[in-house]
């Protein structure tokens, strides 16, 4: 069965109201045909603008982080319910950024997930490995136990997670995993899955890590690679704009 694949931008810390307002003007209007969804995670101070913006239209809203917590003596943290009310679709948990430089364990990776699904959010959910695990032999270990985290505190709600798997050392470096590479890792994450959820429903995989209008094509063809999680180029429309028509290509 062909699914709908998934675009994701993660514009991470960039922006301007009026460098948003011609970006996401340029990409709702490229969006006409578009046969896959497509979603871009901005800057919390931009969610009001990018809702206004995107009203009524294709293009969904994420949000690039999550508070675990309901509510309460958490200075700068944004519950869940704060990103509902802005029309947040998708909320990244665990991106490699917030693990390395926030120092977010797996358990709160996992919380943060939770955190999402209670209210009605989807996370997208970071795994990969770095350099230096992938040289040590350890990439599947790793990523199996940043998952097995998620699937165990959240339990039959995984069945509405989404996984990004993203290769920390393709991150922002240009270097991308080739699609066997990927490919590989997916198939992986995709049984441990598949054993963990009771209703055989497919959750979508995106790859993440340097993903560009170049490679989308070739990395989407993949059989367990369902989207992209895309951050440099989703900064850029016609660039943003090619990997959606590329993962449209591949709809059925
Ligand atoms: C990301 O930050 O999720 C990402 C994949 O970044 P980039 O596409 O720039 O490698």
């Amino acid at each position: 069965m062909t699914h709908r694949k998934l675009i994701a931008g993660n514009w991470k810390m960039n922006g301007s109201l009026d460098a948003n307002a011609a970006l996401l003007r340029e990409v709702i209007a490229g969006l006409g045909g578009a046969r896959c969804d497509v979603a871009v995670c901005v800057p919390a101070p931009y969610l009001a603008q990018a809702q206004a913006l995107s009203a009524g239209g294709a293009l969904r809203l994420g949000a690039q982080d999550v508070s675990a917590h309901d509510k309460g003596a958490y200075t700068g943290e944004v519950s869940a319910s704060m990103l509902r009310d802005f029309g947040v679709r998708y909320a990244i948990v665990g991106h490699s950024e917030r693990r390395q430089y926030h120092g977010e364990s797996d358990a709160l990776v996992a919380e943060k997930a939770r955190a999402a699904l209670s209210c009605g959010i989807t996370p997208i959910v970071c795994v990969g490995e770095t350099l230096a695990e992938r040289e040590a032999g350890r990439t599947v270990e790793v990523v199996k136990r940043q998952l097995a985290a998620v699937i165990h505190l959240n339990g039959h709600c995984i069945s509405e997670i989404v996984v990004a798997y993203e290769p920390v050392w393709a991150i922002g470096t240009g270097k991308t995993a080739t699609p066997e590479q990927a490919q590989a890792v997916h198939a992986v994450l995709r049984a441990q899955l598949h054993a963990a959820t009771p209703r055989d429903d497919r959750i979508a995989i995106l790859y993440g890590g340097s993903m560009n209008a170049g490679n989308a094509a070739q990395l989407l063809a993949q059989p367990d690679i369902d989207g992209g999680l895309i951050g440099g180029a989703s900064l850029k429309s016609t660039d943003f704009l090619q990997i959606v028509a590329a993962a449209s290509a591949q709809a059925g």
